[in-house]
């Protein structure tokens, strides 16, 4: 199929005011680490290196965590429902107005296409502050009892695959229902979380209320250790998930945790197939794959399976990779050197496990981490590829010939995040729906998400809701979430 050739469209990069280097955001303010470290964060799609940024340590975490506690006790927890609205709808008004220059920021940290950035990340980021402002005065009417009390100081741990939005999904559900935190982001997305410190500011968030420490790994197992917290929230790896989770066993403290997945998209041979191709496209490649829900199993009914995995190769052959800020700009970069490497070697185990790999035609930058999106064909479930999340763009496509077989090859994964079903018959969708084991199935449509809608997964894709009434019950006391700790 012929490619058009588009003139270059680069988002220009002015918008962003980088600092050289980051303090940590404890107490409302910029502070140095009293016993931490400096660490680079880069662009990787250039390897450019963007700015220094803080690392905390043990003391710095417990100046965080001492500062939430005072503005949790003292301010945030005796405010009055509707004045914690006021504060969250400020801030998602002043992230819509920032959006630009964060959506920038975020393109030039994550690798991600400006395109997805601009017109997922961060309205979505947006959307929850003012879906979860909407319930500050509410929450005695949410059918979480009469009086539902806070559970005071909260320790959030996020990954980079959506920075800011990820924030957003941690802090806007916590603060509505009373509760301060202190937030770590990835070590290697940072920034988007710093600007958001700077717009708390803007908003006049009182001090406190939400502290922001930059970290890698051991700052985050500082912070979920902490005796003064009273709940994890965690988004990342199943491993680490794991870590947490043996951690806080027996310590009281709640704990919420949505880890990795391995999604199937079923396509039955009744489905539109041209909006399934798209569907199909937007659930793997999107962010490059980099998604805990990304559907990342095609399963095709045998009878269209050549057609359609045709269709998929044509569709492949358009897409474009390159300069993330490029407004045309399909397929972004890789995060990291790390997860570059994990795509390389799960892909290679494909190969060599027998299943066949295809690729479109196209060049790789230079500099920077790149994968061409990438699908396997002869795939079968006892292959690594099949079996372990890859967070990369490579699909793999197995077949099934009736439902049964279907919901079996779907539900054979340790996990349990979300799935797809791509068909005519409404009756097929909700029977299917009943029997795939997964938080998220979406029919006829992929990677939707909605402040109101619950997000979360089964069996080692973690427990507890965030989103919606059931995300606002793992942060209150005496409610059954359906988290469990
Ligand atoms: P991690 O689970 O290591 O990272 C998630 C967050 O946890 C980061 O902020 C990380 O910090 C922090 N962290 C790391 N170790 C600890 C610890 N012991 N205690 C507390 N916090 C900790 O994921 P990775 O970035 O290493 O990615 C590995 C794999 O995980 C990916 O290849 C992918 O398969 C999966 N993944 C799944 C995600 C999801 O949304 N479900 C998101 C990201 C990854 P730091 O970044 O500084 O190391």
């Amino acid at each position: 199929m012929a490619r058009f050739t588009y003139a270059p469209a680069p988002e220009s990069r002015a918008v962003v005011d980088l600092k050289p280097s980051y303090g940590l955001f404890i107490d409302g303010e910029f502070v140095d680490p009293v016993d931490g470290d400096h660490f680079k964060t880069e662009n990787p799609s250039s390897q450019e290196v963007l700015a220094e940024v803080s690392s905390a340590g043990p003391a710095d975490v417990d100046r965080a965590v001492a500062a939430a506690r005072r503005a949790q006790e003292q301010v945030w927890g005796p405010m009055p429902g509707k004045e914690r609205a006021k504060y969250l709808f400020r801030v998602a008004r002043i992230l819509q107005e920032r959006s630009r220059e964060l959506a920038v920021l975020e393109t030039l940290d994550n690798g991600k296409p400006i395109r997805e950035s601009r017109d997922v990340d961060i309205p979505l980021a947006a959307a929850h502050f003012f879906y979860h402002a909407g319930w500050a005065d509410k929450l005695a009417y949410a059918g979480l009892g009469p009086d539902p009390r806070p559970l005071g100081v909260v320790g959030q741990v996020i990954p980079w695959n959506f920075p800011l939005l990820m924030a957003a999904w941690k802090l806007a559900p916590a603060l509505a229902t009373g509760n301060t935190c202190v937030l770590k982001p990835a070590e290697t997305t940072p920034l988007s979380a710093l600007l958001l410190a700077e717009i708390l500011q803007q908003a006049e968030l009182p001090p406190g209320v939400v502290n922001i420490i930059t970290g890698a790994g051991g700052t985050g197992a500082a912070l979920v250790a902490h005796a003064g917290i009273d709940k994890v929230a965690f988004t990342g790896s199943t491993e680490v998930g794991k870590q947490i989770q043996r951690i806080l066993a027996g310590t009281g403290k709640r704990l919420t945790l949505e880890l990795g997945g391995k999604a199937a998209n079923v396509v039955f041979d009744d489905a539109p197939l041209s909006q399934a191709v798209e569907g199909i496209v937007n659930g793997i490649f999107f962010n490059q794959g980099q998604v805990c829900c990304a559907g990342s199993r095609l399963l095709v009914q045998e009878s269209i399976a050549e057609g359609l995995v045709d269709a998929l190769k044509r569709r492949l052959e358009t897409l474009r990779l390159g300069d993330p800020l490029d407004k045309n700009t399909d397929i972004g970069a890789i995060n990291s050197m790390q997860q570059l490497d994990k795509i390389r070697q799960l892909a290679a185990s494909g190969e060599a496990e027998g299943a066949q790999r295809w690729s479109p035609a196209c060049s790789l930058p230079e500099r920077g981490y790149w994968f061409p999106p990438t699908l396997f064909t002869d795939v079968v479930p006892a292959q690594r590829i099949a079996r372990e999340e890859i967070f990369g763009p490579v699909l793999s496509v197995l077949t099934f010939r009736t439902p049964d077989e279907a919901i079996e090859k779907a539900n054979n994964t340790t996990y349990g995040l979300s799935a797809g079903v791509w068909t005519e018959k409404g009756s097929r969708i909700l029977h299917m729906a009943s029997r795939l084991r997964a938080g998220v199935v979406w029919a006829n449509t992929f990677n939707r998400f909605d402040p109101s809608s619950p997000f979360g997964g089964y069996r080692e894709s973690g427990f507890g809701r965030e989103g919606g009434r059931h995300g606002l019950a793992a942060y209150l006391k005496g409610t059954f979430g359906s988290d469990r700790a």
